[in-house]
């Protein structure tokens, strides 16, 4: 018996990365699975490879959260995973002193904003039949500080609380809709590109990016998948209100120990 047969799953922001290997993942464990995605040809693409739909959804509107509840109207699976740091465009300053206040709030428009209305949609979808399963997709940057990325350590931090916010809310309705965070550190997609460069220290600069890392190597996608495709299926349903992190044992301990 494959994990998810016949669940039907949204997965916000799966044209390509994290998302997409969940969306690959729900589809090989028999899941009826979504593709969302701002981005319409690489999302549709995406679907067409995995074998599943595609609808286009831009997370920060509203009214494409109103057509996405009329092109589904129930679901049994949310993953609320479209995300961005702020520096797809280019590297911008984002740390506390110097970062604008409209990049600040374009990070929270499609991190939080976009987390909130997902999580809404959600619980339409379930609140039928009383039970579903909501993965909100934050960071480990939601549960330390980042110097150089205010906006986006702030919005995560938001997105798992708010998913407690959810979780509550649903149990207190009766609802066995449950609703977790994952907190990934650095998983290897196209995220990195900026801050990786193309030049000839990019190299250098991936090995300094998880040098503090005890497992020394970035994430895969599939390792996220898996934890999803756990949250999602009916062997988590004790498992509401709660986070998981998936760090390589970055946030286990401290640099600063006794040597
Ligand atoms: P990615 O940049 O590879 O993919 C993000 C996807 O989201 C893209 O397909 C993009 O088109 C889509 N998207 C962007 N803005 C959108 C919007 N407004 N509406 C709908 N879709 C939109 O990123 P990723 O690494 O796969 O990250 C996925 C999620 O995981 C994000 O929330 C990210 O913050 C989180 N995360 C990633 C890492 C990492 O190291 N990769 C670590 C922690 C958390």
């Amino acid at each position: 018996m494959r994990r998810l047969e016949n669940k039907t799953c949204v997965v916000t922001g799966a044209a390509r990365g994290i998302g997409r290997a969940i969306a690959a993942r729900f589809h090989e464990e028999g899941a009826v699975v979504i593709v969302t995605d701002i981005d319409e040809a690489a999302g549709a693409a995406t679907a067409a490879e995995i074998g599943c739909r595609f609808e286009p959804l831009d997370v920060r509107e509203e009214g494409d959260w109103s057509r996405l509840a009329k092109a589904v109207p129930v679901a049994d699976v949310v993953v609320n995973n479209a995300g961005v740091t702020g520096f797809e465009a280019g590297m911008v300053p984002h740390d506390p002193e110097h970062a604008s206040l409209a990049d600040w709030r374009e990070v929270h428009r499609v991190n939080l904003d976009g987390t909130f209305l997902g999580c809404r949609y959600a619980i339409g979808a379930m609140k039928g039949a009383g039970t579903g399963s909501i993965i909100n997709i934050s960071s480990r940057s939601g549960l330390v500080g980042i110097p150089g990325a205010a906006a986006y350590a702030a919005s995560k931090a938001a997105i798992r609380n708010h998913s407690k916010t959810v979780a509550l809310y649903c149990a207190q309705q009766g609802w066995t809709i449950r609703c977790n965070s994952i907190h990934p550190a650095a998983i290897l997609t196209p995220i990195w590109e900026p801050m990786l460069g193309t030049g000839p220290d990019r190299d250098a600069k991936a090995r300094a990016f998880v040098a503090d890392t005890p497992l020394k190597r970035f994430g895969r996608p599939d390792e996220v998948a898996a934890i999803a495709v756990t949250l999602a299926s009916d062997e988590a349903t004790y498992v509401t209100g709660t986070e998981v992190v998936i760090d390589g044992g970055l946030l286990a301990g401290s640099a600063a120990t006794p040597g």
